[in-house]
């Protein structure tokens, strides 16, 4: 959750496939805790088709709304439910602002279907250190970042989330890696979320996964993430 737009360069992952001090299938010696055991990109990879399909859902409303703006468009009941859905978060409902919205999520797909050469585990030392000391093994939940565009980082918190969390999270970092903009304006609920416009609501990361989320069947505003993390 923690995002860093610095960009140090090539260099700082020259090492990237040395970074683990000890190997990631070796438990930590020092804590019994099993889910240190456990591979944070493994986990990831494991949340991801949960991520996909609620990015798919996310395409698939915003193109329904898009074709009912046609002058000759039938009525559909997808746009129907949609449509709110899109104002909720991203407080829009042009055709222009509905297409940059998909855009974003189809460059998102892009990513998380090639994201064998994107996600990475990093161990604690690195993730503190590229989160300048924010991450610490038993300080706040973190369970991704994103340091550089070259990478969407996973740390040993991310496999003790729960798995709505984690997909939240691959959602959330995705829009940090597609665009150095991307930040938390508005936040992820709450007067600030609600009163958002177009502009402050299509650079929130927050809206992206609360948007996927809600576009999909039951089509329930539920808000998962790191305020959630055990769901
Ligand atoms: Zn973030």
């Amino acid at each position: 959750m923690f995002e860093d737009s610095q960009n140090t360069g090539q260099a700082a992952f020259d090492n990237s496939d040395g970074l683990l001090s000890v190997p990631s299938e070796i438990p930590v010696a020092d804590t019994d805790d099993l889910n240190t055991s456990i591979d944070p990109k493994a986990a990831a990879d494991e949340a991801k088709p949960l991520a996909l399909k609620w990015i798919d859902n996310a395409i698939l409303v915003l193109n329904s709304c898009i074709r009912s703006l046609a002058p000759d468009a039938a009525t559909n009941i997808q746009a129907k439910v949609g449509f709110p859905i899109v104002r909720r978060h991203f407080h829009t409902d042009t055709k222009a602002n509905l297409r940059i919205i998909e855009s974003n999520y189809q460059t998102m797909r892009r990513y998380l279907c090639n994201s064998v050469h994107i996600f990475r585990s990093v161990n604690d030392e690195t993730a503190s250190r590229d989160t300048l000391g924010y991450f610490q093994p038993g300080g706040p939940l973190v369970g991704g970042y994103v340091f550089t565009m070259r990478s969407i980082s996973f740390t040993s918190h991310y496999p003790m989330l729960g798995p709505n969390c984690k997909a939240s999270v691959i959602i959330h970092e995705l829009a940090h890696y597609i665009d150095q903009r991307m930040g938390h304006a508005g936040g992820e609920s709450g007067p600030a979320y609600d009163l958002s416009n177009f502009e402050t609501a299509i650079n929130n990361v927050h809206c992206y996964q609360n948007f996927a989320i809600h576009a999909t069947p039951p089509f329930m505003d539920e808000r998962y993430g790191m305020n959630r993390p055990n769901v």
